[in-house]
């Protein structure tokens, strides 16, 4: 399971067996919330008090042993008992940890912070450790790990200072969590969304996007929204532009031919080959997959592999429906 896999939660889904196991063991009453919640009380009681998260720390604290054991198998990770002990297992063809810092490097922290969520369905007192949680609920489990794994290396708790007295979200402010927090800046953007939705201006968005193969890198590569900020007035009203891992080329423009297509997605490859930091102004009129029809004026900026879109937008057409699924 990637970073970028977030399954998405469907309104009328009836809770899982493992969603139900999750609500039994921590309480609450969503298991998204209550996972996270007690992911967020795990790196507290491991003495956490600043970036980036000793993630060992907290592998001390759920009895994991905290060394990996590096394997040139075909997963990314995965959690094993070996000699009786909690194991976190970890692909590398080089067997051994990338360069720190390096996106690998920060990729390797999230797959081990996934793995780590896994334990939470052990009874990690039982020698050897013994699994609790019922098995069959592939998807729900992932995404309920892939919440504990964001959550152990950006707790609420420490992102939500830095953000206070900040009233948007830019690439750079994503990039420097990033680095401080040693994730990557999908994670960041994933954590901080709805710390900034409540404050963001009534007709702002801001969306970031990247060329990915889709949640479970199966998919075509192709321009992809990694995610949309969207102002909390703009959501009520059903605006979404776009959802995390649909694909750019959705959204159409209303301008005057030849293009027809949203100048994101007609311009992605020269914007991400122009020199960085190099501003594309727009004005055009949007059709978005969700059927909300919207004048945006922005502006995109490509910087590394990434391309940040912001601006504001008047709604011009409602929605039809407020469900889309990725592509
Ligand atoms: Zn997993």
């Amino acid at each position: 399971m990637s970073e970028h896999q977030r399954p998405k939660k469907k309104a009328d889904k009836r809770p899982s067996d493992i969603d139900c196991w999750v609500l039994k063991q921590f309480g609450g009453v969503d298991a998204r919330a209550s996972i996270i919640q007690h992911a967020e009380e795990l790196v507290r009681s491991a003495g956490t008090r600043n970036a980036p998260v000793k993630l060992s720390e907290i592998a001390n604290l759920l009895n994991v042993n905290p060394a990996p054991i590096y394997s040139e198998g075909s997963t990314q990770g995965a959690l094993k008992i070996v000699n009786g002990q909690l194991r976190i297992v970890l692909r590398s063809k080089i067997k051994r940890p990338p360069p720190a810092g390096s996106v690998s490097f920060r990729r390797m922290r999230f797959t081990y912070s996934h793995e780590l969520a896994h334990a939470l369905f052990y009874d990690r007192e039982h020698k050897p450790p013994i699994r609790i949680a019922p098995r069959g609920c592939y998807r729900d489990e992932e995404s309920l790990c892939n919440c504990a794994a964001a959550t152990f290396l950006m707790p609420e708790y420490l992102l939500r200072p830095l953000l206070d007295h900040v009233a948007e979200p830019s690439l750079d402010l994503l990039e420097e969590l990033a680095q401080l927090f040693q994730v990557s800046v999908h994670v960041v953007a994933i954590q901080s969304r709805a710390l900034f939705q409540p404050k963001l201006h009534d007709d702002r968005v801001y969306m970031l996007s990247c060329k990915s193969s889709g949640p479970a890198r199966t998919s075509v590569e192709k321009p992809r929204c990694v995610l949309a900020f969207v102002s909390a007035n703009l959501s009520r009203k059903g605006v979404r532009i776009l959802n995390p891992n649909q694909g750019i080329e959705r959204i159409s423009s209303n301008n005057a031919p030849p293009s027809g297509g949203w100048s994101l997605s007609v311009n992605f490859d020269k914007l991400i080959t122009a020199r960085p930091n190099e501003v594309m102004t727009v004005d055009e009129m949007l059709t978005c997959p969700g059927g909300e029809m919207v004048h945006f004026i922005g502006q995109h900026i490509a910087r590394g592999s990434f391309i940040w879109t912001s601006g504001r937008v008047e709604v011009a057409r409602l929605p039809r429906k407020l469900e889309q699924g990725a592509d």
